[in-house]
This record gives C-alpha cells, structure tokens and sequence, in this order.
C-alpha cells in the first residue's frame, strides 16, 4: 500500500493489511485538516517505510503536546510517529489503492462542527457540478439542489 501527500514530493509505503481507520472531530483535529475531521490509522513502525521527501516534512507542535506533521510543499498532513510507541500515524486521505479498511471509530463527536450535518436538499453527484454557477447556487441556503444529469 503506497501513499503520498498532494504534491507528490512526500511518499511512503506501508507493508501488510491495514487496519480499520478512526475518525476525530475535535476542534484541534478540524483545523489541522480544515474538515470535519480527520481520517488515519495506525501502523507498526516495522511495516512503514519513507520512500521519499522526509526532508520536506515540517512540524506544528502545540504546547499540549497536540501535533502535525505536514509537507512543507503541498500542505497535506504526513505519517507522523506517535511518541513513546513504535506507532506510526498515518492520514487515510493519502493512502492511493483500495483497502478493505473501513471507517471504525468515530472520536469526540461531541465537538463536530456545527455544519458537520447534511442539509435536506444534499445532492451527491458521482462527477464535479456542471458549472460554478450551479453549484454556488446550491450552496446558497434555500434554494433548490443542484441537478444532476
Ligand atoms: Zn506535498
Ligand atoms: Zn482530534
């Protein structure tokens, strides 16, 4: 299982099945992300391997002890080691093949954003919408969803 960052400058490779994901909702774990949550699992460190551009990984580190690792390129969270363990914690968004891992574990649902929530006119399409002007126009607030065809 490979994975990289959205540049492509950060890419890792992880050996073995990959286990289920979890999602936290905490505030700390929305900004890091600017989502809802974030999405990762846990790896042994035996089975992870930095295929290249550790050079470009920074760190933001809270003074809880909170932290992120990100490409200093792209911006998108990386694998980082999780302290005092022989874990590694790895971002699902980056992982490029399928797995049969599924979300398992949602953590402080209590702090969801107040808009983590579908409307009732939520539209999914299986393609990007058909114009800016559509889909600005099903994000203004009710009004009829955008059509799909
Ligand atoms: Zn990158
Ligand atoms: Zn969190």
């Amino acid at each position: 299982m490979k994975g990289e960052c959205l540049c492509g400058e950060v890419a890792f490779e992880i050996e073995g099945e990959l286990p289920n994901i979890y999602q936290c909702h905490c505030s700390l774990c929305r900004k890091a992300t600017g989502s809802t949550a974030n999405a990762a699992t846990f790896v042994e460190e035996q089975n992870f391997r930095w295929l290249f551009g550790q050079s470009h990984i920074r760190s933001f580190q809270k003074p809880t002890g909170y932290r992120s690792d990100f490409c200093s390129v792209c911006g998108s969270p990386v694998p980082n080691k999780l302290r005092d363990t022989d874990l590694i914690w790895v971002p699902a968004g980056l992982l490029d093949e399928a797995t049969a891992s599924q979300v398992a574990v949602h953590l402080h649902v209590s702090s969801s954003a107040s808009w983590a929530q579908e409307s009732d006119c939520c539209v999914r399409l299986v393609g990007g919408p058909d114009s800016l002007e559509s889909f600005n126009q099903a994000l203004q607030r009710k009004t009829a969803p955008i059509k799909s065809h």
